[in-house]
């Protein structure tokens, strides 16, 4: 007893720990990098509700169906949920054609599983048993009219109509289905919106199980088989293929489609609320006017008084991007020619996060030495100066908003470096980070973070100030520039927003 009460408290938490907080969204992708790729987009809402499946292009030449569902795919919802497949039939998509192999509409029948768009046909059955109301997006020809009017204006016309299979069904299970009147309660607000009435919906009942109807190929549709196998109030939403232009096909299929939401009580939320955590996929730089693209955690390659450019960033956002070449230009760098001062950092942020970095790094082994030695391969060099030499980050030693500068001890001797700069030291030298002055931290009180570099006994917090470091120290050499200890990076600030950087190059 105890033990089966153990196991169901264990399923439960397991349970519990996989179920999503609303609201959230899935993605699902079917038959990836194949002709009959299937993109799906379960969109739960804050609250819980009906769930209305919308599927757009299940023929690839009505465009103004497949863009609406498209545009629902990036919704979220205040109340209820919705299924959207933008592209039932991605190959006649490609195509802009009716048909791939054959009418994928047509294949809602019993001789499933033949074709290979069949395997389609599936996935959209089973999302029809998760949902409560069904919309299929179509671009028909003409405009449905109750009266023959001309040779596009009639009653066998599709476009511009809501499609119903029987004003009233009777599903299987004895349950009476309401079609006309959602139908008609939609067409009411939906013409209202569209306003010219030579562009009106209207309602249009094919009449799919009449022995005598004339469209008996709408038994082997989506939409018949959605109410006939699960008792779905099932709909074909049309615009006009003759309408002027494809933004209004996809403004009425909007229109339709919002008052349907609204209708089963299925409440979007405006406008819609996106916090996910930012991240660059690449840059676009120029060096030189030559364009190199470089991957978020890369290495730019260029050399001192080289000109960059960043042209481009390509990152999950497009609003609130900055770019940071540290100890170079100021805290936006995006589109500005900056001259290689040293070598560096590229940080790029969203707003107040860093979201990605490109490391800076010179072309050249002699670019890194400008202050030239002669290299004497036999000879021993001549004897160094004693003190270290600070080799770069002396231009510029006053602390501003834009400018980082690093006080620090060497052999006891105060040293200033301005974020960009490298210091030279010897193994034998022992140093200490007193503070990092000036940039944009938010708070006077910068870390400083040599990295690599663990205290001694100490819980290593990122923040390595006040220690006397001996070079001879353990240092992990993966943080080092070239994986054997020759140089490593130190930080100012922190890993949300670093805002400067110099190198201590080690002999
Ligand atoms: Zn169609």
């Amino acid at each position: 007893m105890k033990k089966t009460l153990t196991l169901f408290i264990l399923l439960v938490t397991a349970a519990l720990s996989f179920a999503q907080t609303r609201p959230y969204t899935k993605n699902e992708v079917y038959f990836k990098g194949t002709e009959y790729e299937l993109e799906v987009y379960k969109i739960y809402g804050r609250q819980d509700g009906k769930t209305m499946l919308v599927i757009g292009g299940i023929q690839g030449d009505e465009p103004g169906g497949f863009l609406s569902a498209d545009l629902y795919s990036d919704m979220r919802l205040e109340r209820g949920n919705l299924i959207v497949v933008p592209r039932a039939n991605f190959k006649s998509v490609i195509l802009f054609d009716r048909e791939s192999e054959a009418d994928m509409n047509r294949r809602f029948t019993k001789d499933l599983g033949v074709m290979e768009m069949d395997k389609v046909v599936a996935v959209i059955v089973d999302l029809m048993s998760e949902s409560d109301v069904f919309l299929n997006l179509h671009d028909g020809w003409g405009y449905h009219n109750p009266k023959y009017i001309d040779q596009w204006r009639n009653p066998s016309r599709f476009g511009q109509s809501i499609i119903t299979d029987a004003d009233i069904f009777a599903c299987d299970d004895g349950r009476m289905l309401d079609l006309k009147t959602p139908a008609k309660k939609v067409l009411e607000a939906v013409n209202k919106s569209i306003g010219e009435e030579q562009y009106f919906m209207h309602y249009f009942n094919t009449k799919t199980e009449d022995p005598l109807t004339k469209f008996t190929d709408m038994r082997k549709t989506a939409t018949y088989y959605a109410l006939k196998h699960f008792c779905l109030p099932s709909f074909g939403v049309e615009s006009s293929k003759n309408l002027p232009s494809l933004e209004l096909k996809v403004l009425h299929h909007n229109y339709a489609v919002n008052e349907f939401m609204k209708y089963y009580d299925i409440v979007p939320e405006h406008p819609r609320i996106f916090l996910k955590a930012p991240k660059l996929n690449y840059a676009v730089i120029k060096v030189n006017d030559e364009v190199v693209t470089v991957e978020n955690g890369k290495t730019l390659f260029a050399d001192r008084g080289d000109i960059i450019e960043i042209t481009n960033v390509d990152a999950n956002y497009d609003r609130g991007i900055s770019c940071d070449i540290l100890g170079m230009g100021d805290l936006n760098d995006c589109g500005k020619r900056v001259e290689v001062k040293g070598e560096s950092r590229i940080v790029f942020r969203k707003d107040n996060q860093k979201m990605g970095e490109i490391k800076l790094a010179y072309k050249t082994k002699t670019a890194a030495a400008p202050v030239k030695q002669p290299v004497q391969p036999v000879v021993k060099a001549p004897e160094q100066p004693k003190q270290p030499v600070v080799q770069s980050g002396t231009e510029n030693l006053v602390p501003s908003k834009t400018n980082v500068v690093f006080v620090m001890k060497v052999n006891g001797v105060e040293r200033r470096v301005a974020s960009g700069g490298v210091v030279k030291l010897k193994k034998t030298d022992v140093i200490e980070f007193t503070e990092a002055l000036g940039g944009d931290f938010g708070s006077p009180d910068v870390p400083v973070n040599v990295k690599g570099y663990v205290p001694a006994g100490a819980v290593n917090n990122g923040d390595d100030r006040g220690y006397r470091i001996r070079m001879t120290d353990y240092f992990m050499l993966k943080y080092s520039r070239d994986g054997k200890g020759s140089a490593y990076p130190v930080i100012a600030g922190n890993s949300r927003n670093e805002i400067g950087e110099i190198w201590l190059e080690i002999e």
